[in-house]
């Protein structure tokens, strides 16, 4: 017989997402296991999700669909074929699921590949007590990292991507535009490649409090102050741009120094104006970031592992699953920073 469970779906493309009940997952097909959701993350595409705003048109045809791509948990079954995952195994799982039989995944040159499904997006997510997963996009966690900081695991790889992407070496003056998640998990991973960072914010003194307790002290909202003042004579390394809004790609231009890069992480809903010339004259470059390597993942879990607890101010809400859409009203004021869902709470 089949249960039933809840789950935060998507089910319409309009605003809005909805609590319903749906049938548990059924057993796991060879490869794949079942996971007892712990801990999941609200992500700021899910927000964006959540509003419908543009960017997020391949979720459509997947409709209705549960949210829900950061996260962790205990494997509850196991699939045939599957060795090295056990019942009970804590793990945190990468939401970017492979074909399996393009050219690219017959190479095992997984990141190549092109006909990706997405745990959470475009197939069933961890907004729900259980959910499926393929083995090969499971990590184990060790012991010093709990459930809730593993499910940090996915935005942190967010952030140590573009860090990758930046080119960052020890000493380099760093900017990150926007405090919202992915600038803190930017922030994280650029201290921990030895960056000087420097973070910049718009009316947003709860996430800025946020970024305090996690160590940062250059930090500014740029409703008091100016970027050109929090610049000063010497102009940024390397800049990120974790707003969304289109019209911060120039300014970060402003500010970076000749040879410098910009790294793009927000999801924009229009196009942004830049000015060519001074990407020309002053030799700049724009990069975008998105999805990390499997081997990020691990570094990240090893991080974790190392200094998790200093990174747990990131959360600052912790919600039962039927509470979720109080969660997302929380996230989308950029009253909260990180809302954990607890599924099984
Ligand atoms: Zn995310
Ligand atoms: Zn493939």
């Amino acid at each position: 017989m089949i249960r039933a469970m809840q789950a935060i779906q998507k089910t319409l493309p309009e605003f809005g997402i909805e609590l319903r009940e749906v049938p548990e997952p059924p057993a796991p097909a060879p490869g794949e296991v079942l996971i007892e959701v712990t801990a999941a993350g609200i992500c700021g595409s899910d927000l964006h999700i959540y509003e419908w705003t543009p960017g997020y048109e391949f979720v459509k045809p997947a409709m209705p669909v549960t949210l829900g791509h950061e996260f962790a948990g205990r494997v509850a079954a196991v699939g045939q074929g599957v060795s090295d995952l056990a019942l009970g195994d804590r793990v945190t799982v990468m939401p970017s699921v492979t074909c399996g039989s393009c050219a690219a995944c017959q190479a095992r040159d997984f990141d190549r590949c092109l006909t990706r499904t997405g745990i959470g997006m475009t197939r069933p997510g961890a907004f729900a007590r259980r959910v499926l997963a393929p083995a090969i996009n499971c990590l184990r966690l060790p012991a010093g990292v709990d459930d809730e900081l593993a499910a940090l695991t996915e935005p942190l790889t967010v952030g140590a991507r573009a860090v990758e992407s930046g080119e960052i070496k020890p000493g380099d003056r760093v900017l990150v535009m926007g405090p919202g998640t992915v600038g803190q998990t930017i922030a994280v991973m650029a201290r921990a490649a030895g960056a000087e960072v420097t973070i910049v914010g718009k009316d947003d003194a709860d996430r800025l409090t946020c970024l305090r307790a996690l160590g940062f002290d250059r930090l500014h909202d740029l409703n008091d102050t100016s970027l050109a003042e929090v610049t000063g004579a010497t102009k940024f390394d390397v800049v990120f741009e974790a707003t969304g809004v289109p019209a911060t790609i120039n300014h970060g231009l402003g500010v970076l120094r000749r040879w410098g890069i910009l790294v793009v992480c927000g999801i924009h809903a229009a196009p942004a104006p830049v000015d060519l010339n001074r990407l020309n004259r002053e030799q700049l470059q724009i990069r975008g970031s998105n999805r990390a390597s499997r081997a990020t993942w691990s570094r990240v879990v090893d991080l974790l592992a190392a200094e998790g607890d200093k990174l747990r101010p990131m959360i600052t809400h912790r919600l039962p699953l039927a509470r979720a859409v109080e969660g997302f009203e929380l996230a989308r004021l950029k009253t909260a920073s990180k809302v954990m869902l607890l599924p099984n709470a």
